[in-house]
């Protein structure tokens, strides 16, 4: 194997791999609300269609790519969705004295009612 196809499959398997980071990460703190639906839904897509364009020009090496990050944004697209109603939770954080929401020790206003805390 050539160098540069090696280095094509080492980049492959960075870029697959950092997707697997983001789902390991999703999964340990079960928090989503930074992540957007929108971004993931269009990369899908995106690798979704050069699923088919690799296939069609007969490139092993593309197909991998796009099947390898395609597959995990699927995923995360389901992490969105189940984990849309959790939130971050520490025990050190202060509760707003109004409407008892997590605050960020840092707030000097609670973002859910507008209470100074
Ligand atoms: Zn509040």
């Amino acid at each position: 194997m050539e160098l540069p196809n090696i280095i094509s499959w080492i980049a492959i398997i960075t870029l697959a791999g950092s997707y697997w980071f983001q789902i390991y990460k999703i999964h340990v703190h079960k928090e989503v609300r930074d992540l957007s639906m929108t971004y993931h839904v269009l990369l899908a897509l995106g690798f979704g269609i050069l699923i088919f364009t690799a296939f069609v020009e007969d490139s092993t090496i593309f197909l991998v790519k796009q099947i390898a990050t395609f597959i995990p944004v699927l995923i995360i697209i389901g992490q969105i969705k189940y984990h849309d109603k959790d939130h971050w939770h520490s025990k050190n954080d202060p509760l707003c004295s109004r409407c008892n929401t997590e605050n960020e020790p840092d707030w000097h206003y609670c973002p859910t009612c507008g209470q100074m805390n």
